[in-house]
């Protein structure tokens, strides 16, 4: 039952579904909660997409999370498609990357099951995210809302991820996931690979354009956020209304957060080789109006190309929809290996 010394373990026993890769895993989901923002695309997607080639690449629709708050069924069914089309669109590959639904990988769950029987509760009452999404009433938070972080845990153990790419938002969570694997290694001896966040610094945190203190999310209100699909007509809107100071200067400050959060949507997607210093520059001696004329220009300009993808991708549902099956037959034999050797470890008769 004891976990083996840790002295003399060595980097294979440590990770026994890593001793054969060359590359290390990632997995990461995004929820089909909304359409994906600004605050996806530059915190996640954009990453997701630049990095495929250093890693082992599994992404998933994550409609199990979706329903942990309310959500009308055909709608749910349209962003869960209209979500995998738009991550294709921005450019991740399929045939570098699966791409799958979460619920059709019924292992999922049952992992969840298992992991909840192991995680004490008092370290589900540590998650902020529960806190600020249960709102008010945390009393009719469903318990799928609190449990949210168990489920994201079986979601990245299940397939031995090393790495999971993430927002500063999920830190947390990606902790908690190490504490759960480790937990269950120290119990029932080495079976999970204890991943670990990787966030990459500038733009892990873009906050929501009409209050600069919460973040972006695509669960919040139209004004708060810039939708992938929005038609310029709209993000130049939304961004002419987004909030300000009361002082004129356009410079990186964090103690400015409404401006400094729009100057870094406009670093995020700038061509990379411009230096703050150089923004700043630009727009030396320039009023709000001006910077934001720009900032939204840049926008639409980011959006365009992966609008047009996505309307070519859509024009026959059938593709997305094989798309999707073929990567869940693709991750399907490690979800299987892993949940076999979970219920093996358990003493879940099999
Ligand atoms: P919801 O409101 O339904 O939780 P969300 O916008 O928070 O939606 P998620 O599906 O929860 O999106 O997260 C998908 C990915 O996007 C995660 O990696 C998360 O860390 C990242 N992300 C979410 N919001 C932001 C943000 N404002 N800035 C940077 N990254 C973000
Ligand atoms: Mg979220």
């Amino acid at each position: 039952m004891s976990a083996p010394a840790q002295s003399k373990s060595t980097a294979t026993d440590r990770q026994p579904h890593t001793a054969q890769r060359r590359r290390e895993r990632v997995f990461s989901g995004i929820a089909p909660s909304g359409t994906p923002t600004l605050g996806n695309y530059i915190g996640a997607i954009r990453h997701w997409v630049a990095e495929q080639d250093l890693y082992d690449n599994i992404f998933c629709v994550v409609d199990l999370h979706a329903i942990t708050v309310p959500q009308d069924p055909a709608e749910l069914r349209h962003n869960s498609r209209q979500l995998a089309a738009l991550l294709v669109a921005s450019g991740l590959d399929p045939e570098r990357s699966a791409l799958f639904v979460q619920s059709h990988m019924h292992e999922h769950a049952e992992l969840t099951w298992i992991l909840n029987c192991i995680t004490p509760t008092g370290w589900l009452n540590r998650m902020t995210q529960f806190k600020s999404k249960a709102g008010e009433d945390r009393d009719a938070a469903s318990a799928g809302l609190y449990d949210y972080p168990v489920l994201m845990a079986a979601d990245i153990l299940l397939y031995q991820a090393d790495g999971v790419p993430v927002g500063d938002d999920q830190r947390q969570h990606v902790e908690l996931t190490r504490d759960i694997a480790n937990a269950f290694n120290f119990r029932f001896g080495e079976t999970f690979v204890e991943p670990r966040a990787i966030i990459r610094e500038a733009g892990a945190r873009i906050m929501a354009l009409d209050d600069p203190t919460k973040k972006m999310s695509k669960s919040g209100n139209d004004g708060s956020y810039i939708a992938l699909l929005d038609p310029p007509a709209a993000i130049r809107k939304k961004i002419a209304r987004a909030t300000t100071d009361s002082e004129r200067t356009i410079v990186f400050d964090e103690r400015r957060p409404a401006i400094y959060n729009l100057l870094t949507i406009y670093e995020a997607l700038g061509s990379g080789d411009e230096t703050r210093e150089q923004i700043e520059a630009e727009f030396a001696g320039k009023g709000y109006k001006e910077f934001k004329a720009a900032l939204a220009e840049r926008i639409v300009a980011a959006v365009e190309p992966i609008q047009r993808r996505y309307v070519e991708l859509t024009a026959d549902p059938r593709t997305l929809d094989d798309l999707l099956a073929r990567g869940a037959a693709q991750v399907r034999p490690l979800a299987q290996e892993t949940l076999r050797l979970v219920k093996d470890r358990v003493g879940l008769l099999m």
